[in-house]
């Protein structure tokens, strides 16, 4: 028998939305891109020497690092590399909530944040959203071990007026404040020119969303000097090679193509705008969006019997089976051809319910 099962660490993991193993559906439930990579990224792979994955990686990606120094207009020793966002806010969590105080974040927002804290120990405290799904900034003017805010938000897609942010920013000199820009390419407002502003910021993004490389695994922080150096220690102590050669390559090549990069997205806000009409036309309400998804709820079908619908359909949404938000679904902004199976399918529904 033995004991060993209570020296497990154990945890409640984060749950990410479905993958199915079928091809046939229409996917609109992970905010993935619907749009390919960049050509270029094709191109690399087609001309890649395999030679090269016989050497490690270079253990601080410096090719991708100079690749986004040159796109983001930073030094280079303030960005921070890892696999996918998820790796690098874990990181970040790491090093920078390191307090006897409470970090702070909504109720409603990320679903991993809480997850991180539980894992590493950290103690947190979450803060109300107001019933619009706003966040409220005076929740974040008190004592607190570190704030960490998605802007824009999920699941709710509601961005912050940028000079309440930096009210936020300004208000904490004592801790470090993340801002999670998951979706900030969809977005009006980055507060990424603030990093020259506030050492205590952290600004963290992604190549899943906007670039469509959810599975190649790229994020990076960009933050001062000495935030980034941090970072980098605790990398180094856990794993020094986390980003492989072919990601630092896929990423380079993404980078290199702009226009791409501002067809695609463009095409993604085209669209978010007839979904926007189309639901408001089928009886749907939802906050206005600044990402790549709507957050919507109907005024007469409750959101699981729609999920349930479209599923059924084969066309997935994510569904949260929490508190405040129980009643909506988070529908990603698919190509219009993917609109039209939804709308067609919702349309179908909705006269079944109604
Ligand atoms: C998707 C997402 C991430 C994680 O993205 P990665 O694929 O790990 O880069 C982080 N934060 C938010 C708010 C997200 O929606």
């Amino acid at each position: 028998m033995g004991n060993w099962r209570d020296n497990l660490r154990k945890v409640r993991a984060y749950v990410p939305g479905e993958q199915p193993k079928v091809n046939d559906i229409v996917k609109l439930n992970t905010n993935e891109n619907p749009y390919p990579p960049a050509p270029a990224v094709r191109e690399m792979l087609a001309w890649f020497d395999t030679d090269q994955l016989r050497k490690y990686p270079a253990p601080e990606a410096d090719k991708l690092v100079k690749a986004l120094s040159d796109e983001y207009e930073v030094p280079e020793n303030m960005i921070f590399t890892g696999v996918g966002s998820d790796d690098v806010l874990g990181m970040a969590f790491l090093t920078c909530f390191n307090s006897d105080k409470p970090v702070l974040f909504p109720d409603i927002t990320y679903s991993f944040y809480d997850v991180w804290c539980e894992l590493f120990g950290i103690k947190y405290e979450t803060k109300k959203l107001d019933p619009s799904f706003f966040i409220v900034k005076e929740d974040y003017f008190c004592e607190n071990g570190g704030i960490v805010i998605a802007n824009p938000n999920a699941p709710t897609s509601i961005e912050m007026d940028p000079d309440d942010l930096e009210e936020i920013i300004a208000k904490n000199p004592d801790s470090v404040v993340i801002v999670d820009e998951a979706y900030v390419d969809f977005a009006e407002h980055t507060v990424l020119p603030l990093v020259n502003k506030y050492e205590n910021l952290l600004v963290v993004r992604t190549f899943s969303k906007s670039r469509s490389l959810a599975g190649v695994r790229i994020g990076f922080a960009i933050g001062s000097p000495e935030l980034i150096s941090a970072l980098k220690n605790v990398k180094n102590s856990y794993n020094s090679y986390t980003m492989n050669t072919l990601t630092v390559e896929a990423g380079v090549a993404s980078l290199s193509d702009r226009a791409y990069f501002e067809e695609t997205k463009n095409k993604i806000l085209r669209t978010r705008r007839h979904m926007a009409t189309r639901l408001r036309e089928l009886g749907f309400y939802y906050p206005k969006s600044s990402a790549n998804f709507l957050f919507v709820t109907h005024n007469r079908i409750p959101a699981k019997i729609i999920f349930q619908e479209l599923r059924n359909r084969k066309i997935y949404v994510r569904y949260f089976e929490k508190p405040l938000i129980d009643n909506y679904l988070r529908i990603t902004v698919g190509t219009e051809e993917e609109l039209d199976k939804l709308i067609a399918a919702l349309e179908r529904i909705v006269s079944k319910y109604v």
